[in-house]
């Protein structure tokens, strides 16, 4: 009677494919391409032994396993020359295919990782609205704090150029996610600028002048804003699709 591979699975460290009993003598191991543990074993082994033999084994199967996850990730990586911006920086882009879909930074390097149904671009928006989200709410509550007013609530858009708007009457203010490439001083600014219109809802010099007190180099920040609102766009910044 053949082991049940689910019942070894909880007896060992590691994950076993397929068990196979044949004619042979002794306990044979395999690792496929893919890094599944193949095991061929003499009829009428016992299940002890198999798994005693397996744990003999543990160093070699991890290993080897640990290899072939290796490689397949190493073929299907694509390294893009194309460059991202995020929070005015510029980063390298390593593109992976992967079961989950999600984003990390580490060091200049932004890693996508994307399951076959999605295609990387998708999951770069996600995680620039879900950045821009986080980054924006939390600046929008610092300013709350500062000025006594209560929060106020935020929708984040994927408007082009128009990187902030503020409705008066329902005091929703409403932010692109783009803005997340640009340098956190600029989004801070960009924040205050909407807030500052539930004060006076113009572009007077009142406005101004009222911003500038908490923003002394707002005039820096708009000027960065004009000079590289181009940039500023997903298709701009990288081409996410494998290279052609
Ligand atoms: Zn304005």
């Amino acid at each position: 009677m053949a082991i049940n591979i689910s019942s070894l699975h909880t007896l060992l460290p590691f994950t076993v494919d397929a068990v196979y009993y044949t004619r042979r003598k002794s306990i044979a191991l395999s690792i496929s391409g893919k890094g599944e543990l193949i095991v061929r074993v003499p009829i009428g082994t016992s299940d002890r032994a198999l798994v005693d033999a397996l744990m003999n084994k543990r160093g070699w199967i991890t290993k080897h396993q640990q290899n072939a996850i290796d490689s397949i990730a190493k073929n299907n990586r694509q390294y893009l020359s194309k460059e991202i911006f995020y929070l005015g920086d510029t980063y390298k882009i390593v593109v992976n295919e992967d079961k989950e879909n999600c984003v990390k930074v580490l060091d200049n390097i932004v890693y996508v990782h994307h399951n076959n149904k999605t295609q990387p671009r998708y999951v770069v928006l996600g995680w620039y609205h879900c950045q821009a989200e986080n980054l924006i709410s939390s600046i929008v509550y610092d300013y709350c704090e500062l000025l006594g007013l209560r929060e106020l609530k935020i929708s984040i858009t994927s408007a082009k150029t128009r990187w902030g708007s503020c409705n008066y009457r329902i005091k929703r203010l409403n932010f692109s996610w783009r803005l997340i490439m640009a340098p956190k001083p600029v989004v801070e600014y960009v924040v205050l600028h909407e807030i500052m219109h539930l004060k006076v809802p113009n572009h007077s010099k009142l406005f101004w002048d009222e911003l500038a007190e908490l923003c002394p180099e707002y005039r820096e920040y708009k000027l960065w804003l004009r000079q590289n609102s181009r940039l500023m766009s997903l298709d701009h910044s990288l081409i996410l699709g494998y290279p052609s």
